[in-house]
């Protein structure tokens, strides 16, 4: 066992002069903005006038360490890592930047002599919700450690104009209400109107000289659209190191028709731009048409080929020429969005700067790695050929040849069964044909990676087996991780201070020394401070639920915590049921003590995905009956609180007891929710899925609470179409829960509206809710005990603390850096 740290941290002398110098400089510049820039009176300037002044003198420091750093990767001639997104879901950036700068006392100090509280300025910041949920935040979190790494990076995605949309709950049910973070400006963007690109669409292909094997294909667009570039600067920590974050708004070529103009036709002189425009206007468009599935692929190839476009022209004034670019340049396809990236880069070489094809190819493969997230079929991207044919003509042209020349090698190595063939062709030939993006980025990538071990594991198995076979593309895993700068050093400041204390400020530098803090997790003293932490962020929830909600909850009740996006494979479902199961017991025995519980959750349903929005209505109903019930009293609340977002986690994550990770089994690629929340100390109530699995081996397994199938356990099940009424015959618990459903007893205004959730899980038991819903049940029941003896369950949490250090988000860049990207860390 590690030595008990003893040693507290000191302030040294000088950072105290630091810090009283960086307050009287910060308080200086403050005024100096909110004079000279937002040219406000210190007497009338608003709470948003205050936080504009602060982010733009932060910002100024910002500024400052980015021309250093860019002036160094310049001279040193450092190969850049390249980083595409569909989605950043950055949140705010204000806490971020003073805390990775070690400016937040000096800012919080600055500003009470102005008479203005830091912690009120918080809220004025929108939230950059540029993403749906784990895969955009994963992007954010990699943005910081790649800036605390030193890594010299971009990321590059799209600057929607309406991020993800606002979910309000009224009557219980979802309402999405477009969300406008940029309406009063955003302070950390810089608009670069000097590298403006322009994006083609649809049109014809000729080609010109040569004989069929050596003429050059010239691409004439029926459209163009440009893209134009902001740039948003990531300082690292300890502001070493910055970066920028490049995300591309759309623009018309020709704002406006003059002619049609002028004959008095005013909608349709800006008809085209508005088309234009379109593609950076929201988050995720609708795709349940064929105008919204057209609308997603524009903006994927706008964003791709301007990115493109950027690094190879940077790479070419710098170096000459592109045959060096694997050399020079390491690009990372989050997930198949930008998977359009082969062919767009292959177009370039190939068209463009006239490499032959096969050095071309060379070169793609060399600088392309694609990251895979899922393995549910219905998310794996596919474009129907015409769509991809109509839309990028040159490119499916280069698609088919790429294939035809990847199916000729898989025949030369012998491999010639029609099956496989089929298997790993990028055309998916049963029905309509379509293009499978998944398979292009695997073709043209150096490495392709899973995101945990088990989900790594499940691609060899499955979607990727036979192409792993056929090709030389390496398949890796890379285990996901979270920023803990964020998650734990912002969003929980009562016990990042406990842990300074006992560990020294080394701890904020390198959290691996949190292992330190098993060695105290018995210690009285150290468990009532770990402990108080805990209840001071439940108090803060307590009164954002009550405000957000109505619902009063005493903060000594177990919070247990289950906030994620609505999914079926989430299974909100399964906790649901636990919820009226647990409530019909306590109905049952009124007098009998129970452990006082606070379900909560919260999450955004997509706005077309009808059976995640009635689940979200099922959970409100539930609250309604269970909260309106004198006869519960304390010993269970359920609030479900409204629009889910990062800065929402960052206050109920500090504030959970208990850490629902239920997916079935399978079927969620890694998670980093489940990270967050292990990290401040909650315990983990899960299924072996995901990174739960390696959650599990470095807190140990004894401090998770882990329950049901596993995932060739449900593998078996889905195959044979697991009716779900065996197991709904099977538990009486269950069937009570389901026949309260069945007579309306949350639905007294519509009796039926749960039928059609019944029915399903007794004909196709998908998602495994009923065969998994008596492990649950037993394993929520331990947990109770657990909360009834309070030594072992602080011990869990704190070990839960102090075993999560392998998920810092630096260390799974730091394993990118060495294993895919070939780029030094510091
Ligand atoms: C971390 C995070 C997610 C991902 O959560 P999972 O539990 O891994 O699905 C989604 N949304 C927000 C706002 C997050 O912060």
């Amino acid at each position: 066992m590690t030595s008990m740290p003893t040693v507290k941290h000191k302030p040294h002398i000088s950072s105290i002069s630091d810090r009283a110098a960086n307050e009287a400089q910060l308080r200086e510049a403050i005024q100096a903005k909110l004079h000279y820039v937002l040219g406000k009176n210190r007497d009338r300037a608003s709470h948003h006038d205050w936080y504009c002044a602060t982010a733009l003198a932060v910002r100024d420091h910002v500024i400052d360490i980015w021309m250093k750093t860019d002036e160094r990767i310049a001279k040193q001639e450092k190969k850049r890592v390249y980083y595409l997104s569909i989605e950043f879901l950055i949140g705010r950036l204000l806490f971020d930047t003073l805390t990775n700068l070690r400016l937040v006392d000096a800012a919080r100090g600055a500003l009470r002599g102005l008479g203005v509280e830091l912690d009120d300025l918080r809220r004025c910041e929108p939230d950059a919700a540029l993403g749906n949920g784990g895969l955009g935040r994963l992007a954010a979190c990699f943005m910081d450690s790649m800036s605390a790494l030193s890594i010299p990076a971009f990321g590059y995605g799209i600057r929607y104009e309406n991020g993800l949309f606002e979910q309000r709950i009224v009557d219980g049910w979802q309402q999405e209400l477009p969300e406008d973070w940029l309406a009063r400006g955003n302070p950390w963007e810089f608009p670069r109107a000097n590298a403006e690109y322009s994006i083609g669409f649809g049109g014809s292909v000729e080609y010109v000289g040569g004989d069929d094997a050596t003429a050059r294909a010239i691409w004439y667009p029926a459209e163009t659209v440009l893209a134009l570039p902001y740039d948003t600067p990531i300082a690292g920590w300890r502001g070493r190191h910055v970066n920028a974050l490049r995300l591309w708004s759309a623009r018309a070529a020709h704002p406006v028709q003059l002619a049609a103009f002028n004959q008095g036709d005013y909608v349709g002189a800006v008809a085209a731009r508005a088309r234009a425009e379109a593609i950076s206007r929201v988050l995720y468009p609708n795709d349940s048409t064929p105008e919204g599935q057209e609308l997603r692929l524009r903006q994927e190839y706008f964003f791709t080929s301007a990115s493109l476009q950027d690094l190879t022209q940077r790479h070419v004034a710098a170096f000459g020429s592109l045959e060096t670019l694997p050399d020079q340049a390491a690009v990372q396809l989050n997930d198949t969005h930008p998977a359009i990236a082969v062919a767009e880069l292959m177009r370039i070489l190939v068209d463009e700067h006239d490499f032959s094809w096969e050095k071309a190819w060379t070169i793609t493969k060399g600088t392309l790695n694609y990251t895979n997230h899922t393995l549910l079929p219905e998310a794996l991207e596919t474009w129907t050929v015409e769509l991809l044919g109509r839309l990028l003509p040159r490119h499916l042209q280069i698609i088919y040849l790429i294939n035809w020349l990847h199916l000729q090698e898989t025949g030369k190595r012998g491999l010639t069964d029609p099956t496989l063939l089929a298997s790993v062709s990028l055309i998916q030939e049963s029905g309509e044909k379509r293009v499978r993006m998944a398979h292009l980025a695997f073709l043209g990538s150096a490495s392709v990676n899973g995101v945990s071990a088990l989900h790594t594991d499940l691609l060899r198995k499955t979607v990727f087996h036979d192409l792993a076979e056929t090709t030389p593309t390496r398949l890796v895993n890379k285990t996901n991780g979270i920023t803990f700068r964020r998650w734990l050093y912002e969003a929980n400041q009562p016990l990042t201070q406990l842990l300074v204390e006992r560990l020294g400020e080394r701890f904020l530098d390198d959290p691996r020394c949190l292992e330190e803090i098993r060695g105290i997790a018995d210690e009285p003293g150290f468990v009532e401070h770990y402990r108080r932490a805990r209840l001071t962020n439940k108090a803060r929830l307590a009164t954002v639920m009550q405000q957000a909600t109505g619902v009063r909850v005493d903060p000594h009740a177990l919070f247990d915590v289950h906030i994620k996006r609505i999914h079926e494979y989430k299974r909100q479902l399964l906790n649901a049921l636990e919820t009226i199961a647990l409530y019909q017991e306590i109905r049952s025995h009124p007098d009998r003590d129970a452990v006082p519980r606070v379900k909560i959750f919260a999450g955004k349903a997509a706005a077309s995905y009808d059976r995640a929005k009635l689940i979200i209505k099922l959970i409100n109903d539930i609250a309604h009956v269970v909260n309106n019930d004198p006869l519960v009293k304390d010993r269970l609340k359920v609030v479900f609180v409204p629009n889910y977002s990062a800065s929402l986690a960052e206050v109920i994550v500090p504030a959970a007891d208990l850490s629902e990770q239920i997916s079935t089994a399978g079927m969620e690629a890694s998670g980093t929710g489940n990270m967050k929340l292990a990290l401040n100390g909650a315990i983990t109530i899960g299924t072996l899925d995901g990174a739960n699995i390696e959650i599990s081996e470095y807190v140990g397994i004894d401090n998770v609470m882990i329950f049901g199938m596993t995932a060739p356990e449900v593998a078996e099940k889905v195959r044979a179409h697991f009716p779900g009424q065996q197991a709904i015959d099977a538990s009486p618990r269950l069937k009570a829960a389901l026949a309260s459903l069945e007579s309306g007893m949350f639905s007294a205004d519509d009796p039926a509206r749960y039928h059609p959730i019944v029915r399903a899980l007794e004909d196709y038991d998908r998602y495994m809710v009923a065969a998994d819903f008596d492990a649950y049940w037993d394993t929520q029941r331990a947990v109770d005990h657990l909360w009834q003896t309070p030594a072992d369950w602080w011990r869990m949490s704190i070990l839960n603390t102090a075993g999560t250090a392998w998920f810092s988000s630096d260390r799974t860049i730091r394993e990118y850096a060495r294993d895919i990207w070939h780029v030094p860390t510091t």
